[in-house]
């Protein structure tokens, strides 16, 4: 990396990019044109893949990206935004997308923990924390087989109590290098 840190080469390239109109050919409306909200996961290899592998552009799809594409808990951050663009969005599709390779399959959880602590999170707030009913080693867990992982997560959304009818769930699952997709669950069946 050179002398300039991030925040600053963002900022200079920000500026020229406002200034030569470069967003004009991304204007569209916060409402997704093909109704779709896709849930996957953080991975940098899919940041562009897997929009172009889907054919997704600006103003397509609500996407909704965190750590191995889960939907963990039917009351948690990725499970509310899937219901918000639903009723607020006119959504009426979810793709689930998991991928191969995830990082968050197999996560040596204990390993994590010894990086919070080499680099000063002390022992007793991981034990205060355990104490109080929050397991971190749990909590940072993902998952030991994607297509378990990915099953639960379509279940999790099929079965909210606040999904509304005629929504189609999907599982499916990209390779991060080739773009492929395979159906996992077929939301239209
Ligand atoms: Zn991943």
């Amino acid at each position: 990396m050179d002398k300039k840190n991030n925040l600053e080469s963002i900022l200079e390239f920000n500026k020229e990019f406002v200034k030569n109109k470069e967003y004009e050919k991304y204007n569209t409306t916060k409402t997704p044109d093909r109704k779709m909200v896709v849930v996957s996961c953080m991975d940098t290899r899919l940041t562009e893949l897997l929009p172009q592998a889907m054919s997704i552009k600006n103003g397509d799809a609500k996407i909704i990206k965190n750590a191995g594409g889960v939907i963990i808990h039917p009351f948690g951050s990725a499970m509310r935004s899937i219901l918000v663009s639903i009723y607020e969005f006119d959504v009426k599709e979810v793709y689930v997308v998991a991928h191969d390779e995830c990082g968050m399959c197999n996560l040596n959880t204990s390993n994590t923990i010894q990086k919070m602590l080499d680099r000063g999170i002390d022992e007793a707030t991981i034990n205060t924390l355990y104490n109080s009913g929050i397991d971190v080693s749990q909590w940072l867990h993902g998952f030991s087989c994607i297509e378990e992982s990915l099953k639960r997560s379509v279940s999790i959304v099929r079965n909210h109590p606040l999904l509304p009818k005629g929504i189609h769930v999907h599982g499916l699952i990209i390779n991060p290098v080739t773009g492929k997709l395979r159906v996992f669950e077929n939301g239209n069946d």
